[in-house]
């Protein structure tokens, strides 16, 4: 049976129409799937018994299940979410002091193949819907309702501007029913042009997080395979016109490789392609992938010294603490492990909703 969730106001009103029913009833119906969170008809008090009789036999509410969980020290916990055809994402739950965000996937797998990202490893085998991507969201207030998530970053598996209807489509969900602010949704890019250009299009302003972890089209090609297709001049100028467009500063992220792109020479060029584009860098160490090319992480120095070089320069700098990444590894690798690349480490473990 097809799900519920994922479905906008608008299409639960023509669902309501098509069974008789008042449009109205569309507006009690998205309250309880997205903001009181139920997966049970039978609660759905407000709605008459014929209906939720008519909708049980026809629409699941939702479709995917928390399957495991791995917990790391810095609070932060790394969920393992099963799809409804039996494969799985990862998805992780990042409390702060005076934030909790969560970290969401847009496909199984990820077709980009960066060279050092387990989920490019893994090969690409689909694209995530609206409603899954929004159940990963809702599976995460469900297991930590404690404090409510205030925002949401695609920074999980997959690249979400290769699947960009379906993640606006989410982003809007998130939105318009979950009542999360857009300007606490934000989207990682590995820099797909098309899709920063569709993007700033879309009504909607999000964050935009763009992967550059390489100053120059030489380094940048051997780490990322689709800059060979949108090289850096070409991604730094769709940059600047999202930044036009939506008025939101571009984040540029960093991934620091030992010996690859982390020399004081590499952060100046740094500095010189990002000019006078307003944006903070964030550096993020390598977390190191099993079985990958053989990278390593720079040593604190090193980092240190990159960031100096940056900051010198005038860029505002931010370091990506390793949380998360501490429970099961890096990005992807909790999915790859439950497909049986390597014998997960569970600290905690989280049941099913
Ligand atoms: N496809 C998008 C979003 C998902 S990846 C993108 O590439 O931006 C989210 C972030 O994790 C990216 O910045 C990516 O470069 C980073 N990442 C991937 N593998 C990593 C690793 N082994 N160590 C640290 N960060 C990694
Ligand atoms: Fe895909 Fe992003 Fe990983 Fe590259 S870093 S393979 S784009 S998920």
């Amino acid at each position: 049976m097809e799900p519920l969730v994922g479905r906008s106001s608008s299409c639960l009103a023509q669902l309501m129409r098509d069974l008789g029913q008042p449009e109205y009833r569309a507006r009690q119906l998205a309250a309880w799937i997205y903001r009181k969170r139920m997966t049970d008809y039978d609660a759905m008090s407000d709605l008459p018994a014929d209906l939720r009789r008519s909708l049980a036999e026809r629409y699941v509410i939702r479709s995917a299940v928390s399957e495991r969980a791995a917990a790391s020290k810095d609070g932060a916990t790394k969920h393992l979410v099963r799809l409804a055809d039996g494969l799985a994402v990862e998805c992780v739950h990042l409390p702060y002091e005076r934030r909790v965000s969560v970290c969401l996937s847009s496909q199984v797998g990820c077709p980009v193949g960066c060279t050092f990202c387990a989920t490019g490893m893994g090969g690409f085998a689909r694209n995530l819907t609206a409603g899954e991507i929004v159940e990963q969201f809702l599976l995460m207030q469900d297991l930590h309702p404690n404090r409510r998530i205030t925002h949401a970053v695609f920074m999980g598996m997959g690249e979400p501007l290769l699947n960009i209807d379906n993640v606006v489509a989410a982003a809007h969900l998130l939105r318009d029913e979950v009542q999360v602010s857009a300007r606490n949704l934000t989207i990682s890019t590995v820099g797909i042009v098309p899709g920063i250009r569709a993007l700033a299009d879309a009504d909607l302003a999000v964050g935009l997080a763009l992967s550059l972890h390489a100053p120059n089209d030489a380094i940048r090609d051997r780490l990322i395979p689709s800059n060979r297709r949108w090289p850096l001049a070409e991604v730094m100028a769709a940059a600047r016109a999202y930044r036009r467009a939506t008025g939101r500063d571009v984040t540029f992220e960093y991934l620091l490789l030992a010996g690859h792109n982390d020399s004081a020479e590499c952060a100046r060029e740094l500095a010189a392609l990002l000019g006078d584009m307003p944006g903070a860098v964030n550096l993020i160490p390598y977390n190191p992938v099993e079985g990958a090319v053989a990278y390593e992480t720079p040593s604190s120095a090193r980092v240190r010294a990159f960031r100096a070089e940056l900051e010198a320069a005038g860029r505002p700098v931010t370091q990506r603490a390793r949380r998360g990444r501490g429970a099961s590894g890096a990005c992807g690798q909790l999915a790859g492990e439950a497909a049986g690349r390597r014998a997960p480490k569970l600290r905690a473990s989280v049941s099913s909703r």
